[in-house]
């Protein structure tokens, strides 16, 4: 049924459930994820995404981000094993991060992209050097905020040139905002009527969009559409909020999740978690940072 909207609730999340480690496993067993971003102005975005991706499920953590941080986000995420990028005065990463990184394709089952990037440029070129090896070692792959500029690599290609299309399917995880930069449309039109655009660009792309608002399209390539209204309030509305979301949905695509599944689940945890800090604290003022914490217990109930 292509194309009908299917409502991602707790009926719908039970009857899919997450893939879940043998009890004699091993923390690579139960997922490693490598985590791309950070900038020196952002430095906290990442260890927002890396809680939440060990909170997710994820057994394994590496983080990658500037040198210049690395030790200090190493000392704020003590389960984390973080490398140090080359950096550029542009606030992003030289294309040397690709060589350090090269080695940990092999290891990792998830890769995020993103967090607190600020740098579109560098961001947009490191992550196309990175691709094919990633495809090769069929690593998934989450791209948020900056990262998706990649489909417009190289820039010169941008504004009249058509976006790439991914060889293995990613997610991408865009607000409105950055689905009218991404495609050329209106916001407000996307705003509006976020179905479509999302569909086409599912398809194009070859990637599972979760197109983030109030209520949260998630399309994937095949035609399939889903919603998500309903729980989440907007307290959700908040800085760190989308990198959280990011953390958790390549948390469950490092726990071995298909693409649509963590984008799914990743919607739904992220939201509840919202409703469960406003129902304790109040709907305004809780912080992105105490989202994840939430998480384990959603996994339970909803699992
Ligand atoms: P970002 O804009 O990247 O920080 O992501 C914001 C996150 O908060 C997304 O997951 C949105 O779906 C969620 N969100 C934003 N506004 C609302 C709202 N009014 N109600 C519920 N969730 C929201
Ligand atoms: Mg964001």
């Amino acid at each position: 049924d292509k194309n009908q909207v299917h409502d991602v609730d707790a009926a719908m999340l039970a009857a899919w459930p997450l893939p879940q480690p043998g009890t004699g496993g091993d923390k690579e067993m139960r997922g490693h994820i490598l985590i791309i971003g950070g900038s020196r102005e952002m430095p906290g975005a990442i260890i927002l995404a890396a809680t939440a991706a060990l909170r997710a499920g994820a057994g394994k953590l590496t983080i990658a981000t500037g040198a210049s941080v690395a030790q200090l986000v190493a000392l704020a995420m003590p389960e984390a094993r973080v490398i140090g990028l080359t950096e550029h005065d542009t606030d992003g990463f030289s294309l040397d991060a690709v060589a350090s990184l090269d080695p940990l394709a092999d290891r990792v089952n998830a890769v995020l992209v993103g967090p607190g990037m600020r740098d579109e440029a560098s961001t947009a070129r490191l992550v196309h050097a990175l691709l094919p090896r990633l495809v090769e070692a069929e690593v998934g792959l989450v791209l948020d905020a900056c990262a998706m500029d990649v489909l417009f690599y190289p820039p010169e290609h941008w504004p009249e040139g058509k976006p790439m299309r991914f060889e293995r399917p990613v997610i991408m995880t865009p607000h409105c905002g950055e689905m009218a930069h991404l495609t050329g449309i209106d916001k407000d039109c996307i705003v509006g009527l976020p179905d479509a655009p999302a569909l086409a660009a599912a398809r194009d792309w070859n990637a599972v969009i979760a197109l983030k608002g109030a209520r949260t399209v998630i399309a994937a390539p095949d035609g399939s559409l889903w919603q998500h209204e309903g729980a989440g309030n907007i307290g959700l509305a908040s800085s760190g909020s989308g990198d959280v979301l990011a953390g958790i949905i390549g948390g469950l695509l490092a726990r071995g999740a298909t693409e649509a599944q963590a984008a799914c689940w990743g919607v739904a945890l992220h939201a509840r978690a919202g409703d469960r800090l406003a129902e304790r604290l109040g709907t305004l003022g809780y912080l992105a940072r105490e989202l994840a914490a939430e998480v384990p217990v959603l996994l339970e109930q909803l699992g």
